[in-house]
């Protein structure tokens, strides 16, 4: 069987019914960039597993990260400002 396999789990759940203690924040970078790809895309739905509920205000919520500047657009991006943070101190 052609299937293909990459890093999505055997068994799709929505992460954040799974764990009601998992925050869906802008302010929590850290787990959305789970959700995204080391390009900064937003992974899709069906990929992840994340249910329409979540989905949705996962996808206001790193667009808003976004604009904060807590996440990064691009990979490219994301480099630069690193090395710019490390440099201002
Ligand atoms: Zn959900």
């Amino acid at each position: 069987m052609a299937f293909k396999k990459k890093f999505t789990p055997r068994k799709k759940f929505c992460r954040f019914c799974a764990n009601p203690d998992l925050p869906l924040d802008y302010k929590r970078p850290d787990i959305l960039n789970d959700f995204v790809t080391e390009r900064g895309k937003i992974i899709a739905r069906r990929i992840t597993g994340t249910c329409a509920k979540h989905q949705r205000r996962l996808t206001t919520e790193i667009k808003r990260s976004r604009q904060m500047a807590l996440m990064f657009y691009t990979a490219v991006h994301a480099t630069y400002v690193q090395k710019r943070t490390k440099a201002a101190g």
